[in-house]
């Protein structure tokens, strides 16, 4: 039988990626050079003028991190990709190409912290203006339009809440109405969802997630569906400069060889941890889009083709067992990220959100019970054990 992800299986591994032509080295060089020598001055005058194919200053494009683009514009379905120093370069990037000033963004509420942030307090000094709404309601964001509204954006699975956006009927709405929309697919990675098949017009991804997926580098990537938009992106970010190092995107290239893997693997676990805490005693309630139990099962199946990797849950004994069990577990660690080999555990009332009032909280939807997991590529029995054992002395 073939896996209905045969594809990407050989994408991750292939695409992108050619023998280096000079020693013929399978694994891509990194080019550790700011700078390419022209053979003439005619000929670099031809590569400044796109008359000729060719790099010219690393800033402006570099083979290595060409090779990353490539494979991730491949899995993600665009006409290219864009990467860059980190998730939040990628994201400041894009508002900062497809926003004007005194223009109006849609965004999730409960979309990644320093995404809101940016807009809140940086490009408001721009006039820019937005609303952060439950776009898992679309009714909610044809209430938000607005005449000047240029970006939809969301994010989904969310993050911590792991509430999704319907991605086609926001495609479609935004069709209609002449906006771009943009999908933070971090969550998910290009395995398991492709916002551009969806509709969406660009694909942001956190690249120090699962994409790199072993916890030691931080990057991100834009991939855009159509070429007068990818060279707007490009523009834009060779001009701010948020470009990713040649010796960053070959470790996030070798990481990303063993994505659909390591993927299968973590998800697979995570399927079977959300079955044994929804019958846990110490556990009230478990949110993970492949149980019958979450509120959007059926979009999940829609629009994703597995159900990830990332979960939380409540704890009957609320805010005080959630900081005891945190600290009694052994296997996984206590960090915050996501999408790395190794399980991270974090309980946000105690840690990330702790300075962060409780009504606050509350309105993202992060009670003081809930447990984030984001489940790794361990034995799944020494995850359930450690779980086990940590839930029964957060009692
Ligand atoms: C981590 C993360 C980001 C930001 O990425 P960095 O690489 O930390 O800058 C953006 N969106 C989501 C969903 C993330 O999890």
């Amino acid at each position: 039988m073939t896996n209905k992800n045969d594809d990407l299986f050989t994408a991750v591994i292939h695409a992108g990626q050619h023998p280096d032509p000079l020693f013929r080295g399978v694994s891509v060089p990194i080019y550790q050079s700011s700078t390419f020598a022209f053979e003439s001055a005619e000929q670099g005058a031809a590569l400044f003028q796109g008359r000729e194919e060719g790099y010219i200053y690393t800033r402006i494009g570099n083979p290595t991190t060409k090779a990353l683009e490539d494979c991730v514009a491949i899995l993600e379905k665009g006409y290219g990709g864009l990467a860059t120093a980190s998730g939040m370069a990628a994201i400041s990037t894009t508002y900062l190409a497809l926003l004007d000033r005194d223009s109006h963004l849609i965004s999730t509420d409960a979309v990644y912290g320093p995404s809101r942030t940016v807009v809140e307090n940086e490009l408001s000094r721009f006039g820019v203006q937005a609303d952060f709404i439950d776009t898992s309601d679309i009714e909610k964001i044809k209430k938000s339009l607005r005449p000047n509204t240029r970006v939809l954006f969301v994010e989904t699975p969310a993050n911590p809440t792991i509430v999704l956006t319907d991605i086609r009927a926001c495609a479609a709405l935004a069709k209609e109405k002449g906006i771009t929309l943009v999908v933070d697919n971090t969550f998910s990675s290009p395995i398991l969802q492709n916002p551009l098949e969806l509709g969406a017009d660009v694909v942001i991804h956190s690249l120090t997630k699962f994409l790199n997926g072993h916890s030691d580098v931080v990057g991100g990537m834009i991939v855009a569906r159509e070429e007068s938009l990818f060279k707007r992106l490009r523009k834009v970010l060779t001009l701010m400069g948020g470009t990713i190092d040649p010796h960053q995107a070959w470790l996030v290239l070798r990481g990303v060889k063993t994505l659909a893997l390591r993927v299968e693997k973590s998800q697979d676990n995570a399927m079977k941890l959300a079955r044994f805490l929804e019958a846990h005693p110490e556990v009230r309630w478990v949110n993970y889009p492949g149980l019958e139990s979450h509120p959007q099962h059926a979009l999940a199946k829609l629009q994703m083709k597995g159900f990830g990797s990332m979960l939380c849950f409540g704890l009957k004994g609320g805010f005080e067992a959630g900081r005891k069990m945190i600290n009694a577990v052994k296997l996984c660690t206590l960090a915050v990220s996501l999408g790395g080999v190794e399980s991270l555990i974090q309980h946000p009332a105690s840690m990330t959100h702790a300075g962060v009032s409780e009504e606050e909280r509350e309105a993202a939807g992060i009670s003081d019970d809930l447990i984030r997991l984001s489940v790794g590529c361990e034995g799944y029995g020494d995850l359930r054990e450690d779980l086990d054992q940590a839930l029964n002395q957060a009692k």
